[in-house]
């Protein structure tokens, strides 16, 4: 059974197609890069993806179920891209609230939430509140609230746009050290970082699927993407 299959999946806003008649399947494995200019659909087949959004039309397979099924819930993890930490609840509170609402116990979301700072190397920061973070930081521990359960799927939009090179490092690493386990599908406009990280790359342009291209197979992503750029 494919990961992922999309079937002329369609997604308008009003008279905007914000994807238009993708068909996509992918499999478990390597991360998988997302890419494509501003509005080209990357957000959308997240939404999509995670059961937030209804296509307008056609089909989309998580794992053999429709986004949204409760058989999902443990199995898909997510980074949005505005994700946002409550000042108020220091990380520990935070993430073992998560970690309840995906069905542990209190006990068992509390070492969760352990787990997974530590994945981030935030261990120290258990006890503190976001406030104390930086920008970077804070990043990781929203990375870290999508490893919660250890989901086989992970959608990371964006993890490393506006952040400082270390902490970008650090999610790049924990993203190469988790893929034995974990399929990661990341969007970025760092075309250079993802080729580095990714073995595969579906690019998007104005909700149509352009190219999907294995860069195992020694494919430069940014020369396709380019190219795909110069023939729209
Ligand atoms: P970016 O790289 O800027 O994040 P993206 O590839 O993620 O872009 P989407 O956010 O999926 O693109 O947007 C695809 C298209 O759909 C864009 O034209 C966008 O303006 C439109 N769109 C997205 N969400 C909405 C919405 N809630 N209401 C109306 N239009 C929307």
């Amino acid at each position: 059974m494919s990961l992922i299959k999309c079937q002329n999946l369609s997604r308008a806003y009003g008279s905007k197609m914000a994807l238009n008649n993708v068909d996509l399947t992918l499999e478990a494995g390597h991360p998988i890069a997302l890419v494509g200019p501003n509005g080209a659909g990357k957000t959308t087949l997240f939404s999509l993806l995670l059961g937030y959004i209804r296509p307008t039309s056609g089909s989309i397979e998580v794992l053999g179920y429709a986004p949204g099924h409760p058989s999902l819930r443990n199995n898909i993890g997510a980074l949005p891209q505005d994700a946002k930490l409550d000042p108020d609840f220091t990380l520990e509170q935070q993430l073992s609230l998560f970690a309840q609402l995906r069905g542990m116990s209190a006990k068992t979301a509390k070492r969760e939430a352990a787990r997974v700072l530590s994945l981030v190397q935030l261990s120290d920061a258990l006890k503190q509140k976001p406030t104390a973070l930086s920008h970077g930081m804070s990043k990781r521990v929203a990375i870290a609230q999508a490893l919660i359960g250890s989901p086989k799927l992970i959608l990371l939009d964006e993890p490393t746009a506006g952040i400082d090179p270390a902490n970008a490092r650090i999610i790049r690493e924990l993203i190469a050290q988790l893929s034995d386990s974990t399929t990661f599908i990341v969007s970025s406009h760092n075309l250079d970082e993802l080729e580095r990280l990714c073995d595969q790359v579906v690019f998007l342009e104005q909700g149509a699927l352009k190219q999907q291209v294995s860069i195992a197979a020694g494919n430069h992503a940014s020369h396709y993407y380019t190219l795909q750029l110069q023939q729209a």
